[in-house]
């Protein structure tokens, strides 16, 4: 099949030749003649698969008939990064049409996306808490969206959206087609997907296992070890642009800091930044000023640098799920990828669930020349924590600050 079989409109199809995809992915092969039917879908694909064409270019297709600068699509994606990148494929495909899309999403000055809204627009990208704002001031109409997409649904749910989006469907017109898109199924999602498709279309692309495109390998190490460890990887590896991920804010930070120091183009993508900064790393990253970026999920979720040659997990990710996104960072639209990942001796029963996912055992590899006897440096403060001087005793504050801490470490 070829992008000309799915008859887009012509300044539709001058935006798909623009951005130089020269065949359907796998996905859009799918998906893409259902949508334009206007079916309801339900696509079960992981990000890397080419699907956010499916539903951007079938939404460009049939805004080009009809009323201008009224909303008529609505993509609901759990991130701002998600959201950001959504809009600049749908700005880019567009890019002949004069249609417009806007994000709205938190944590940025809101009065802009007051301006642009008020300028009017069809299509909006948004997270939901920042849609809810704008729905309760009255700053967003939705009586007339046509489309709805919710993006990487399973995240949504993760984090604590699907109230919010149970609060949004209310303000949307019944008659509409809806997309909803996830990389795994779990059980909230199948009840989500049952209360707002109607009699969809199931695409499913790839099961849950990471893109055929990836290698993997896994890196057994002591924890202390793991920077040097990195170096030595990065050193000794012919690499283009390297993600890596770390389970915590604080992990990301300082690996990006100490790969600094050690001479390295690195950043670091974490949730306590700024979104300018978070921005800032991002593009960096996507225009080769930093070779590596070290993020943590939430950070790095919908990261879409295609040349990315490498994915390493500083510490594995907690579930098989995780780890199939943050590899999806990589091997994406065919291009191929190598997946590192670094193991202790806790980490046994995470191997196996991802070894079963994968229905491969994943090669085990030795760094030779490395020095796996280091013992642990009495400096590092990461995994050699100092004894800290006791704070005078408050009754309610520690437990409140220590609980505090462990929400935010993520
Ligand atoms: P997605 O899964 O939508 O995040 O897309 C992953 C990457 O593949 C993005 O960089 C897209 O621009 C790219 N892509 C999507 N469709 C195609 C295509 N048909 N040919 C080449 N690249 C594509």
């Amino acid at each position: 099949m070829e992008f000309k079989d799915f008859q887009f409109h012509p300044l539709v199809a001058a935006g798909v030749k623009a951005a130089g995809y020269n065949e359907p992915t796998p996905i859009q092969v799918q998906a893409i003649p259902s949508v334009m039917q206007g079916r309801d879908v339900m696509g079960l694909a992981q990000t890397g698969t080419g699907k956010t064409a499916v539903f951007a270019l079938p939404i460009l297709h049939r805004l080009m008939q009809g009323t201008r600068r009224k909303v008529r699509a609505l993509v609901i994606a759990p991130t701002r990064e998600l959201a950001e990148q959504i809009h600049k494929h749908i700005t880019g495909l567009g890019s002949k049409t004069g249609l417009r899309s806007v994000t709205i999403y938190g944590g940025v000055n809101i009065n802009p996306q007051f301006e642009k809204l008020r300028r009017g627009v069809e299509i909006i990208v948004a997270c939901p808490g920042r849609l809810l704002d704008h729905m309760g001031q009255g700053t967003i109409d939705l009586s007339q969206t046509e489309v709805l997409v919710l993006d990487e649904a399973d995240h949504m749910f993760d984090m604590g959206f699907l109230p919010d989006i149970r609060k949004i469907l209310k303000h949307l017109p019944k008659k509409r087609q809806t997309l909803l898109f996830s990389a795994t199924m779990p059980e909230e999602i199948r009840r989500l997907a049952k209360d707002v498709l109607s009699d969809p279309v199931l695409v499913q692309i790839g099961h849950t296992a990471p893109a055929d495109t990836v290698s993997h390998a896994l890196y057994p190490i002591e924890q202390h070890l793991k920077t040097a460890l990195l170096m030595e990887l990065l050193r000794h590896t012919d690499t283009e642009s390297v993600l890596v991920f770390t389970r915590t804010k604080h992990r990301a930070k300082r690996v990006g800091e100490q790969l600094q120091k050690a001479g390295y183009r690195a950043s670091s993508l974490q949730g306590n930044l700024s979104q300018n900064k978070r921005q800032a790393a991002l593009d960096g990253f996507r225009d080769g000023k930093y070779q590596v970026l070290v993020a943590t999920d939430i950070a790095a979720r919908g990261i879409d640098v295609s040349n990315i040659s490498h994915v390493i997990n500083y510490d594995i990710p907690a579930t098989v799920d995780a780890y199939t996104h943050r590899i999806g960072r990589t091997g994406r639209a065919a291009k191929t990828g190598d997946a590192f990942t670094f193991i202790t001796h806790e980490d046994g029963e995470t191997v196996r669930s991802i070894e079963r996912v994968l229905s491969e055992k994943i090669e085990r590899r030795f760094m030779e020349g490395f020095d796996y006897k280091k013992p642990a440096p009495a400096r590092d403060r990461e995994f050699v924590r100092p004894p800290r001087a006791r704070a005078p005793f408050r009754p309610g504050v520690a437990v409140e600050r220590g609980q505090k801490k462990r929400r935010a470490a993520y």
